[in-house]
């Protein structure tokens, strides 16, 4: 049994092992895992309190799947509403759809019982996107940004690649060899209103299958989206490949991307036997994992590959 998970996942994967340890599922400790992260006012790229939109809303982005069916359940762009992840399995146990955008993946988690969180930003986070837009725009362009009709010039400036970003991923492999991968975002910070990243769509963020392994991606979500990356992992794994290989070659295919938008990107992964990997284009980043007989997780460097950015 393992569990596998980009660095911010450390405040959940304790959690995550004791169920996995208690003969829970992976389906089970990766949702609980990830709920831990979007509970974290800390962490501002996930969940709760993180870096919203242009406009100053809070969309969220999130899926799971099951490796041992291929099943899954996604959300994107949710507004209101903290367990994006827990959202995204609902999708997949009482819908026949896959993924539910917008006004539509809220109604569903009000029928679900989810609770209408109205203030999901706090002061600090509000002041801090002003802060940082009012670097790209003067004052009178930022305070009339909800009614403009050319939005997408100003986001282009704000949504360059050195602002934030961040995503968590968790993997895990329990007691009855079931792989699952789970994905949680607030996306890119300042986006323009409505823009999904890879965390919800399936085979770009997020892949897992028994047979071959699984992963997730963090890091620009639109290369992702191109590249198929997280699939890409694991048709890499079903080629033969070992798992280090296999996220090399994923890494590559990304840095094979045309185009002006080439920014950072980042993997983690796991084979069907159970080892761990990670990946970056961001040299000294790290990813964590817990064994069933480790005691804490451990940090691990991530595996270089040169991703190399273009902007503009
Ligand atoms: N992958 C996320 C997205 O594109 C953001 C990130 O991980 O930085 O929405």
């Amino acid at each position: 049994m393992i569990i596998v998970g980009s660095t911010n996942a450390d405040v959940g994967i304790q959690r995550g092992m004791d169920i996995l340890r208690n003969g829970g599922s992976a389906i089970d400790a990766v949702e609980a895992t990830i709920r831990l992260v979007e509970d974290n006012p800390e962490d501002h790229t996930v969940g709760f309190n993180s870096y919203p939109n242009v406009l100053g809303e809070l969309q969220l982005d999130a899926s799971i799947m099951d490796g041992s069916t291929l099943e899954t359940g996604a959300v994107a762009a949710v507004r209101g509403y903290r367990e994006a992840i827990s959202i995204a399995r609902k999708v997949k146990e009482a819908l026949p759809h896959v993924l539910l955008a917008g006004e539509g993946a809220e109604r569903f988690a009000a029928e679900m019982g989810f609770e209408h969180q109205p203030h999901m930003v706090t002061e600090k986070i509000s002041e801090l996107r002003e802060e940082r837009l009012k670097e790209d725009m003067p004052q009178e362009v930022f305070a009339g940004l909800a009614s403009r009709a050319d939005l997408h010039q100003w986001v282009r400036l704000a949504t360059d690649p050195d602002k934030t970003g961040g995503t968590v991923n968790v993997l895990a492999k329990d007691g009855r060899g079931d792989l699952c991968t789970g994905v949680s975002t607030s996306g890119w910070a300042w986006k323009y209103p409505g823009r999904v990243g890879d965390s919800p769509i399936i085979g770009a963020g997020n892949y897992a299958d028994n047979r071959y392994g699984a992963a997730g991606c963090t890091g620009m979500g639109e290369m992702a989206i191109r590249s198929a990356t997280a699939h890409s992992v694991v048709f890499y794994l079903k080629t033969g490949a070992s798992v280090e290989e296999a996220g090399i070659r994923a890494m590559q295919d990304l840095n094979d991307l045309g185009g002006p938008y080439r920014a950072a990107m980042n993997i983690v992964a796991l084979d069907s036997k159970g080892t761990p990997a990670g990946f970056t284009s961001t040299k000294g980043r790290t990813y964590i994992y817990q064994t069933s007989d480790m005691t804490r997780h451990i940090e691990q460097e991530r595996t270089f590959v040169n991703v190399s950015q273009r902007w503009n």
